[in-house]
């Protein structure tokens, strides 16, 4: 068996993986958390190959892996991708497996015994192929989409439209958001469909960053947004910033301070509902607001407002 790869520098996205510490895999996997394929041909994967075998695939060639504590998922001891992508190797090799590269392919026909397949280096006939080019994610790891094409071209079909599975959102330049950047939170994410039904949902924690919006939550939501960028435009996204406050008892709390401000509310005065100081400054900045400051109480009763707006 032949391996052939276009890289100069194998297994790049391995290396990458969780932060350079590789999560290989979950204490706990089901059908239920993968996105693609259907859940009965995924359930017969993992049947074969479910998470004890992975384990022991690994301990096989002197692998140990702990469980992070607050996510479940399982990574080297050594803290290191670098193990697993040489554990991998090793395994290939006693597989009898021959490593080639570079050795891009460009093209594969059919050919009567099999298929012929080309590149810049060289030429290989094989009776049987196996794709594993990755998908476009992250190009200069060697996983450019060129394996989309050379599927294509022997006549299988692409479901469309093709979008990173976890990937950050971006957000405008100058979008509030980004003012933010460093808190970590967490929030609900709700795609609402542009008739106006929730088609997917993900809670967890959120990081907002210089760009935009990051952490499990939003990665796990970013799928479904991106299609729908192209299936259904007027779909919205919606993030929900106190997840564990019902939306009923946010309504009961506004309720509450306007029984404790004696039924009135000033406009420019903001009461706080349950949000960080950070997160609500930046909503109102988010909002035209720049002029407010922080005081610790008015004196007049022992109110819950925090922020005065002074613009
Ligand atoms: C930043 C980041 C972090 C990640 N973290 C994790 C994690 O913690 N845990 C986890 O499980 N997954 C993680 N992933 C996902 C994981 O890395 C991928 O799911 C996995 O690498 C996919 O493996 P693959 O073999 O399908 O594709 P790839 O790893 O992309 O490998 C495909 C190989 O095919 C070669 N190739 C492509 N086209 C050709 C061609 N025409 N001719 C010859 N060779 C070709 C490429 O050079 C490449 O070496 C992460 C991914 C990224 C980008």
């Amino acid at each position: 068996m032949v391996a052939l790869d276009g890289a100069r520098r194998i297994g790049a996205k391995i290396l990458v993986s969780g932060g350079g510490r590789c999560n290989v895999t979950h204490w706990q996997v089901t059908a239920r958390d993968y996105a693609g394929s259907t859940p009965p041909a995924i359930r017969n994967v993992l049947g074969r190959f479910g998470v004890a075998e992975t384990v022991e695939f690994f301990r096989a060639q002197g692998v140990e892996f702990y469980r992070e504590a607050d996510t479940g998922k399982l990574f080297p001891t050594t803290d290191s991708a670098r193990t697993i992508l040489d554990a991998l190797l090793v395994a290939a090799r006693e597989a009898g497996v021959r490593l080639v590269h570079p050795a891009a392919v460009t093209a594969i026909e059919r050919a009567p015994a099999g298929f012929h397949l080309t590149g810049p280096a060289g030429v290989w006939q094989a009776a049987r192929v196996v794709l594993a080019t990755g998908g476009c994610s992250l190009p200069k790891s060697g996983s450019d989409g060129l394996g989309f094409r050379l599927a294509a071209a022997l006549g299988h079909s692409l479901a469309r439209p093709i979008v990173p599975a976890l990937v950050p959102l971006v957000l405008p330049g100058d979008h509030w958001i980004r003012s933010l950047s460093g808190l970590a939170l967490p929030c609900r994410f709700r795609l609402v469909s542009g008739a106006g039904k929730v088609t997917a949902e993900s809670v967890g924690s959120t990081l907002c960053t210089h760009t935009g919006l990051s952490g499990p939550a939003t990665l796990d939501i970013s799928r479904h947004w991106l299609v729908s960028r192209v299936r259904d435009p007027d779909a919205r996204l919606v993030i929900d910033w106190l997840p564990a406050v019902p939306a009923a008892d946010l309504e009961s709390q506004w309720f509450v301070q306007r029984m404790i401000m004696g039924g009135q509310i000033e406009p420019f005065d903001f009461h706080k509902t349950g949000f960080s100081f950070t997160i609500l400054c930046g909503i109102l900045r988010g909002h035209g607001f720049d002029g407010f400051r922080r005081v610790k109480s008015f004196g007049l009763f022992k109110d819950t407002s925090i922020v005065n707006i002074c613009a």
